[in-house]
C-alpha cells in the first residue's frame, strides 16, 4: 500500500508525463493515418450500450492502477473514427491535429477563464478570434462576442440578449410581465424552441413558420405570423433565421427577415451554428447574404471549421449588447465605461469556469491562416454536389430535396414500395448500417418521411466512397426487403 505522498508524486511525476504522452501522440498519430487513409476496417465499431457499458464495467475491475496507454487504446477502438472518409453522419468535422494539441494545453493549463486573471492569454485570443470571425461576417468595429459552449448554448445566450434589449419591462429585473415570442421556421434546430420554453414563453412562445418546398422560412408568411400572436396577447421580439437548417441544410432567405425585422423593430438572430463557416469561404459566401445585417450571429467551429468540440463563437453586430445579457441592474443605471469590460469574460457568458476555447481556433488559424478552412470548405461543399448527382443518376435513388450545401437526405424506394413500409426499409437500412460499421450514416424525418441522411464533412471521402455508399445501401434495400 502506498503512500498518500508516493500517490501525489507518482501522478504529478514530470518523467512519467512525458513517457505517457509521447506513447499517446504515437498511437493518436497512428490511428490518424490509418482512419483517414480509409485503411481502417470501420468508421463504427458498433457495440450496444449494455455490453459497453459491461465491458467498462470490467475494466475497472480488472485494469485499476495500469498505465495509462492500453486504456488510451482502448478508448479509441471503442470509439466512433471522425475522420474515417467512410465517416458521414452527425455535423462534426474530423478535429485538425494542431487543434486537438491546443486542446490537450487547455485541459493541462486547466486556466478557469472567468476573470482576465484566471485566463490572460485566453481571453485576449479569445477577443482576436471573436473579431475575426465578425469581420469576416461583414459586420464593423463595433462588432462583438464571446466564444460559448455550443450552438445550443449560444442561441439562448442571444435570445436572452434580445429579451434584454427588446421585452418592454425589464425581465432581469421584474420577471417576465409581457407574454413574449419569437419567430421561427418549422425546420429550426429544436434548441430555439428549448430556448424559448427555458425562459418561460410556453409552447405558445415560439411560433413556427412553415417552410417551402426547399424547407427554407416562408418570410411572406412572417408579416401574418406576427399579426396573429399580437391578436392572442403575445409580444413578439425576435425572429431566429437558419443557415442551415439541421435537417436538410436548408439556407433561410436572410435579406428578407431583415428587412422585415427592420421595419417591425425586431431582434434578428441567426443560427448559422452549421454554415456560418461559409464566411470563410469567398465561393460560398452568397448562401449567407444578409447575415451582416443580424442582430446577433451562432457559428459553431466544431461542424464546419475542423475545431475539436466545443467551439461556439456568439457574435453581435453591436458588441455593447452582449453586456445586457445578464445584466443584474436597471438599464438607468448601466455605466458604459466601468461596465463594458472585455477582458471578465463572465459577465457576457453562461459560463463561470469555462474552457480556453480559443486556443484551438487561433492554433489553427495562426499555423495554417483562413486559407485552410477555405480550401476545406470548398472539398466538402463539392462532395455534397457530388453525392447527390450520383444519387440522383442512380436507379431506385431519390433525393428528398437540391442540397445545398455538404448535407443531404435521400432514399432508396424500390418500386411499388411507398409509406410506412418504405419508412421501414428506410429504418433497417440504417440499422443495418449502423451494426456493420462500415459506414456511418443518420437518418432524418421529413415532412412525415424517413430519410437517410450524410453530412460530408470528411475533406478524405473521395467519390469512389461515395458510389459504395450507394451500394450497400441498395443491396441492403433489395436484401432487407425481401425478408
Ligand atoms: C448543430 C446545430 C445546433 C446545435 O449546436 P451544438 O453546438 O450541437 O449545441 C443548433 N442549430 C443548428 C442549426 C445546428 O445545426
Amino acid at each position: 500500500m502506498q503512500t498518500h505522498k508516493d500517490m501525489i508524486q507518482q501522478a504529478f511525476d514530470a518523467e512519467n508525463f512525458r513517457q505517457a504522452g509521447h506513447e499517446l501522440i504515437d498511437l493518436l498519430a497512428g490511428f490518424l493515418a490509418e482512419t483517414t487513409s480509409g485503411e481502417a476496417a470501420q468508421a463504427l465499431p458498433w457495440m450496444a450500450p449494455e455490453q459497453q457499458s459491461q465491458l467498462w464495467q470490467q475494466d475497472y475491475e480488472q485494469e485499476r492502477g495500469s498505465p495509462p496507454a492500453a486504456l488510451f487504446a482502448k478508448i479509441l477502438a471503442h470509439s466512433i473514427r471522425v475522420h474515417h472518409p467512410r465517416y458521414m453522419g452527425h455535423q462534426i468535422s474530423p478535429a485538425a491535429p494542431v487543434a486537438a494539441l491546443a486542446s490537450l494545453v487547455d485541459g493541462f493549463l486547466n486556466n478557469g477563464m472567468g476573470v482576465y486573471e484566471m485566463g490572460q492569454a485566453g481571453t485576449a485570443i479569445e477577443r482576436l478570434v471573436v473579431n475575426q470571425v465578425a469581420a469576416q461576417m461583414g459586420f464593423g468595429p463595433q462588432a462583438g462576442g464571446v466564444l460559448t459552449s455550443g450552438g445550443t448554448l449560444a442561441n439562448l445566450t442571444a435570445l436572452l440578449t434580445a429579451r434584454s434589449i427588446k421585452a418592454p419591462s425589464p425581465v432581469w429585473q421584474e420577471g417576465q410581465q409581457e407574454k413574449l415570442a419569437l419567430l421561427v421556421s418549422e425546420e429550426a434546430h429544436y434548441c430555439v424552441d428549448r430556448a424559448a420554453r427555458i425562459m418561460g414563453w410556453g409552447e405558445g412562445g415560439i411560433i413556427k413558420v412553415p417552410a417551402d418546398a426547399q424547407y427554407r422560412l416562408r418570410t411572406e408568411l412572417l408579416a401574418a405570423s406576427v399579426e396573429k400572436a399580437r391578436q392572442q396577447g403575445r409580444t413578439v421580439i425576435a425572429v431566429v433565421g437558419s443557415a442551415c437548417s439541421t435537417s436538410t441544410g436548408s439556407f433561410d432567405d436572410l435579406n428578407a427577415i431583415a428587412d422585415f425585422c427592420a421595419a417591425e423593430g425586431l431582434w434578428f438572430h441567426v443560427d448559422a451554428a452549421h454554415g456560418g463557416a461559409l464566411v470563410f469561404s469567398p465561393r460560398h459566401r452568397s448562401l449567407l447574404a444578409g447575415l451582416e445585417r443580424a442582430d446577433s450571429v451562432a457559428m459553431d467551429f466544431h461542424k464546419m471549421l475542423l475545431i475539436p468540440s466545443i467551439t461556439t463563437a456568439l457574435v453581435f453586430r453591436e458588441g455593447s449588447h452582449a453586456f445586457h445579457t445578464f445584466s443584474q441592474r436597471a438599464q438607468y443605471l448601466w455605466n458604459r465605461d466601468a461596465e463594458e469590460e472585455w477582458h471578465n469574460l463572465a459577465r457576457r457568458t453562461f459560463e463561470c469556469t469555462k474552457l480556453m476555447m480559443s486556443l484551438k481556433v487561433y492554433a489553427l488559424l495562426r499555423t495554417y491562416g483562413p486559407e485552410l478552412w477555405e480550401q476545406y470548405l470548398g472539398r466538402v461543399m463539392n462532395l455534397g454536389q457530388e453525392f447527390a448527382a450520383l444519387a440522383r443518376e442512380a436507379e431506385g435513388f431519390e433525393l428528398a430535396v437540391e442540397p445545398q450545401c455538404n448535407i443531404v437526405c435521400f432514399r432508396y424506394c424500390p418500386p411499388a414500395l411507398e409509406g410506412e413500409a418504405l419508412d421501414a426499409l428506410t429504418e433497417a437500412i440504417r440499422r443495418a448500417i449502423v451494426e456493420d460499421g462500415r459506414f456511418y450514416i443518420v437518418k432524418t424525418r421529413l415532412r412525415g418521411h424517413d430519410y437517410l441522411r450524410v453530412t460530408l464533412s470528411n475533406p478524405f471521402t473521395a467519390a469512389q466512397h461515395l458510389k459504395e455508399l450507394l451500394e450497400l445501401v441498395r443491396g441492403l434495400g433489395e436484401s432487407l426487403r425481401t425478408r
